[in-house]
């Protein structure tokens, strides 16, 4: 508790960090990073990601089409919403991977997107995608990545690898697999790498609220969490099953949150539940 006490004011006199209080849940959070320092390692992971030979992005429009479609309406609804602020400065980014086996997507520091072919099978539809890419760019507009590297004592070196690879000499170095999965990458568990209870549902909360009002069903996401259960329940990886949310007390906070996620949905023009393509 000392050494974050000293991180922490050590973080306040140099302006990179501190508590910050959601503004939706009041939940405040200790973080030791500027936004900006987020960011720079959100573009470094996400370079790192994409430059790994193994993740080949999609050339089918059928499976880019309707992510980037989905991606541009919650990324608009982000930008209305109480994030918009740093919404309106992130500057997003969006790729599809062609890996079928892979259930996985996520959201970086800074409005990164990656979602993977894998994850067709379980959103079903558009509105499920809108379910799985409103909590994931929660993850990143509410800094979950960035609290979970504040509390891994994780920042330094990955701070150490943006600032080379910003730099003019290019630096080289590579941020680590844990400072990586810290900021929400979680690609080599091939499932959606959770974050703490309280992330996820913070993300669960919030996320439905941008899906509706970029005018998806917010409905979906029951859906869509059931069949992710079925997918995953049993042989999860031993992080996934000790950290992920008990299912049915995911599915009843959902159904708490579901009235303001409807009224907000109820203003809106409603968006076709489009099929995904399907993967094998
Ligand atoms: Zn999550």
């Amino acid at each position: 508790m000392r050494l974050v006490a000293i991180g922490v004011l050590l973080g306040t006199v140099l302006g990179i960090g501190g508590c910050e209080t959601n503004p939706y849940t009041g939940r405040s959070q200790l973080l030791m990073t500027s936004v900006e320092q987020e960011n720079q390692m959100g573009a470094q992971a996400y370079s790192q990601v994409k430059s790994d030979p193994k993740m080949r992005p999609s050339q089918d429009p059928r499976e880019v089409e309707p992510v980037k479609r989905v991606a541009a309406r919650i990324i608009e609804a982000a930008k209305r919403s109480k994030y918009g602020e740093m919404a309106q400065q992130f500057q997003w980014e969006v790729t599809v991977i062609k890996d079928d086996k892979t259930l996985n997507a996520f959201a970086l520091p800074g409005g990164k997107i990656a979602v993977y072919t894998g994850i067709f099978s379980v959103a079903k539809t558009e509105a499920g995608l809108a379910a799985v890419m409103g909590h994931e760019v929660v993850h990143a507009l509410a800094r979950h990545g960035a609290e979970r590297m504040s509390q891994g004592q994780l920042t330094n070196a990955a701070l150490q690898v943006a600032g080379a690879a910003a730099g003019a000499s290019g630096g080289g170095g590579l941020m680590s697999q844990a400072a990586m999965a810290a900021l929400g990458v979680g690609a080599q568990v091939g499932v959606l790498l959770p974050f703490s209870r309280k992330h996820e549902s913070e993300a669960d909360y919030i996320g439905i609220l941008l899906a509706a009002d970029a005018g998806y069903d917010p409905r979906e996401s029951v859906g869509l969490w059931e069949r992710m259960a079925q997918v995953s329940g049993g042989g999860g990886p031993a992080e996934f099953m000790s950290t992920h949310p008990g299912h049915e007390t995911r599915i009843e906070q959902l159904k708490q949150w579901m009235p303001e996620a409807m009224a907000i949905y109820q203003t809106r023009q409603p968006v076709p539940a489009m099929a995904l393509p399907s993967v094998p």
